[in-house]
């Protein structure tokens, strides 16, 4: 209920229509298990994408501020790390079913401050769920291991313990998923967390901080800090922060992959991506179609593993024209509207981003066959909108090939043979997620077995994989070696103390020193 009161507060019912003035409600920090307004004195507006119309303010934490957040997790931690892993399970198992109760209402926050439309918004909440879910198995997943008789009367074991207070950065695009793959697997494990949800969304991650509190989480557990590059140096360079998960553009990523490992802390760092689908003629047609365009233009193509770069090969060219028609069937809207399939970009700023590489596709040389940039939603003239955009004749050179849009923006490709065509996925930077649609069983294995991608789809257009997996990436899409949820996110906010010990009858006593390094 008192989410329920916070969220009535802070949720206009009329997304996208209702103007506030400045006195926007204000976001709060989560110090030591209370939300708490900022002192700061520097404040962001955070809007709705789809009317650009100011809907609540977000603070950059002062330093004092973050320090008091980063000393709760400290204090916390001494009790947390020693809590039985069966009652942290408990919290967990009781925070899974509270996002569930709470689902429409976390996915209503993500669509009035991210743009999304509302079913997107309730897949984003429901694949940060799977790893809350996931992170209720701790019971087997921190089991250390064991080997007796090493050598008489000695046997080995190791314990997986938790390794002090970490900390997340999120992006804007996924405002439950991401922050969702950090603090549960993160505290789970015994560590305390401190999160620095994305500047631009922070609501929903608010609102799941207070579920988490509701579960049972006590006080300093989870600790939230509001900020841009002061917060996140913030981060980096705390003595007490062991270990920093990041998801978000590589500007940021590599910045903070290099800052905090200089300052000896564990970084696993998630990144940019251009991911490629390559259709080869002997798939299903009305499938792969289908599924390329979702996956190319669903979230306005905002996701990291958005399918925004086509690779037709051979006789498949042909399918453009009919690639272009479903496209253009796409309802563009506010995504509280009913119907809507694609929503506005996060800020003016991408949207004129993305309108400037389409135009830079034009000057290269590439043929626009369907234009989203002047598209008009009735009703919402101020948002953020972009329609679908398919540009064809792109070559690798090309400035909208070789950066990441991160707008619903397909570009496409030829190759003669599949050979090209990974050849062309290998040597883009990035390796973050591709697709092959085939109905060729070996194409689809040679394809798995060549590229040098972390999720890969075969006939599936947006694999991302199940908690009980990892999410991986290679090449400028990740940086680090211990990847997020699965068996890699436990082994990332774990380390591991290893037991030998002897327990020798009284009759097999020592009788004199030994010297020699033992065999
Ligand atoms: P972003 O890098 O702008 O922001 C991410 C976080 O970093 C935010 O909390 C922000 O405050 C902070 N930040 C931003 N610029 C910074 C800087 N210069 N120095 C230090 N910190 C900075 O990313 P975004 O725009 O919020 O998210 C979109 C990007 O995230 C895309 O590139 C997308 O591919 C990527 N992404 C990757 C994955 C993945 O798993 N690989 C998942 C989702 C998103």
């Amino acid at each position: 209920t008192i989410v329920r009161s916070v969220l009535k507060k802070r949720v206009p019912l009329r997304m996208g229509r209702m103007c506030y003035s400045s006195s926007a409600p204000t976001t709060k920090l989560f110090i030591d298990g209370k939300f708490v307004e900022s002192k700061s004195s520097e404040w962001l507006d955070i809007h709705n994408p789809a009317t650009n119309e100011v809907i609540s303010r977000v603070p950059k934490a002062t330093h004092e501020e973050m320090l008091a957040a980063a000393d709760s997790c400290s204090r916390a931690y001494h009790t947390w790390s020693e809590t039985s892993i069966l009652t942290r399970q408990q919290i967990f198992l009781r925070y899974q079913q509270l996002i569930k109760d709470n689902i429409k209402e976390l996915a209503k926050l993500i669509t009035l401050e991210q743009g999304k439309t509302l079913a997107d918004a309730e897949g984003d909440v429901f694949r940060g769920l799977q790893v809350v879910e996931h992170t209720c198995s701790i019971t087997s997943l921190m089991l250390g291991e064991t080997l007796p008789s090493i050598t008489k009367d000695m046997d080995t074991y190791t314990y997986r313990l938790p390794i002090g207070v970490c900390a997340g950065i999120a992006p804007f695009n996924f405002p439950a998923m991401i922050p969702l793959w950090m603090f549960p697997m993160g505290m789970v494990c015994g560590n305390t967390y401190l999160l620095k949800p994305s500047e631009r969304v922070p609501g929903c991650t608010m609102m799941l901080a207070k579920l988490l509190q509701d579960a049972g989480a006590p006080d300093g557990t989870l600790n939230i800090i509001h900020g841009q590059h002061a917060a996140v140096n913030f981060i980096c360079d705390h003595p007490a922060i062991k270990a920093i998960s990041f998801v978000g553009s590589n500007q940021a990523g590599e910045y903070i992959y290099e800052r905090g490992s200089k300052n000896g802390k564990r970084v696993q760092s998630n990144m940019g991506a251009k991911n490629h689908g390559v259709v080869m003629p002997d798939a299903n047609k009305e499938n792969t179609l289908n599924q390329l365009v979702g996956a190319a233009f669903g979230a306005a193509g905002q996701r990291c593993m958005a399918l925004s770069t086509a690779i037709l090969v051979g006789e498949a060219r042909n399918w453009l024209p009919e690639l272009v028609e479903r496209a253009k069937s796409l309802r563009v809207n506010a995504g509280d509207q009913p119907g809507a399939d694609v929503g506005p970009l996060i800020s003016p700023l991408a949207k004129d981003r993305v309108n400037s590489l389409i135009q830079s596709s034009v000057d290269e040389g590439a043929k626009v066959l369907l234009d989203g940039r002047n598209v008009k939603v009735k009703g919402y003239e101020n948002g953020n909108f972009v329609g679908p955009t398919v540009i064809s004749n792109v070559t690798p050179d090309m400035k909208c090939y070789k950066e990441e849009i991160f707008g619903p923006v397909l570009v496409v490709l030829e190759a003669d043979s599949l050979d090209e065509a990974i050849s062309l996925v290998n040597k883009n930077q990035y390796g973050n997620g591709t697709a092959i649609f085939t109905t060729n069983g070996a194409t689809a294995r040679k394809y798995t077995h060549e590229v040098d991608v972390g999720q890969i789809g075969v006939n599936v257009p947006i694999p991302v994989p199940l908690p009980m997996f990892s999410f991986t990436g290679s090449r400028n899409s990740f940086r680090g070696d211990t990847n997020f949820y699965g068996k890699q996110g436990i082994q990332f906010y774990t380390q591991i103390k290893t037991v030998t010990s002897q327990w020798k009858a009284e009759d097999a006593t020592l009788k004199s020193p030994a010297v020699t390094m033992p065999t």
